[in-house]
């Protein structure tokens, strides 16, 4: 019989058992494995279905959207639940778009202390590195993505975070690459893992990918960047079009919070 880690508890066999996976350290790199926990536990750390509170997140959507980010951290605030991840990272990106990008990053390690399976945070948290420049750990925040998004199998349709995360873990490698050359000390080791990500994503971003999904949920192929290019004029082209690519292939931003439905629908 499962026992569930939070509160002692045997968990029935014929009763649910959630999965949940906190991090061991807070600003921790890694994907931790699976905690089980009872339903009880669960409940108390999603975030609550009382109506006013409901309809007070649904606003702070409303109102990113509207690109008014003051007024959503006010809501925000109002409603905050620390042991909720979801909280965290909605924070962290209205703090990222009101320019504070090292509070942003606090959030993100708030959220992935509590979810090391938070799959938006590790792509946000990817991004405020990369802004750092802190290149290689912003590289292991989009391999965390790749993994846990099914390690880029190409099989898989595009949408989604492990597409954007395979580009920007390319455009990561590069970076850290050519700031040791910089340096002068370049790093066999990191060439190689530099060059098995361009191999990847130049194989994909040449052919016709399924990236869009229509409101009828019908695929629709596009091709990133030319099949002509060789692989040093991919990268170049890439690095000179980090953004306008990213734009194509990134889920926009918006707030989230998890019912217990939507946890059960992910996990
Ligand atoms: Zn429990």
């Amino acid at each position: 019989m499962a026992q569930c880690e939070y509160c002692g508890r045997n968990i029935n066999f014929l009763s649910k058992k959630y999965y949940v996976y906190p991090a061991k350290m807070k600003g921790s790199l890694e994907i931790t494995q699976a905690t089980i926990i009872c339903k009880d536990c669960i409940s108390k750390y999603l975030t609550g279905s009382d109506k006013s509170e409901f309809d007070k997140r649904s606003n702070i959507a409303i109102l990113i959207v509207k690109k008014d980010f003051k007024e959503a951290l006010k809501v925000l605030e109002s409603v905050f639940d620390k042991e909720n991840e979801a909280d965290w990272y909605s924070k962290g990106n209205i703090l990222l778009n009101l320019g504070d990008a090292g509070e942003a990053l606090e959030c993100y390690d708030e959220a992935l202390f509590l979810d090391t399976h938070y799959i938006k945070a590790w792509y946000r948290k990817g991004h405020v590195l990369f802004c750092m420049m802190k290149f290689m750990d912003s590289a292991k925040c989009f391999e965390n993505v790749v993994e846990l998004e099914g390690g880029g199998n190409t099989g898989r349709k595009l949408t989604g975070w492990g597409f954007p995360a395979l580009f920007c873990c390319m455009i990561a490698w590069i970076s850290a690459n050519n700031e040791l050359v910089n340096k002068g000390k370049p790093s066999k080791e990191v060439y190689a893992t530099t060059g098995m990500w361009v191999d990847k994503c130049h194989s994909l971003l040449t052919r016709p990918l399924p990236v869009y999904e229509d409101e009828r949920g019908n695929l629709k192929y596009v091709t990133l960047v030319s099949p002509e290019l060789n692989e040093t004029q991919f990268v170049d082209y890439c690095v000179a079009n980090f953004h306008k690519i990213l734009d194509e292939i990134e889920p926009s931003v918006v707030a989230e919070f998890k019912s217990l439905e939507d946890f059960e629908k992910e996990h």
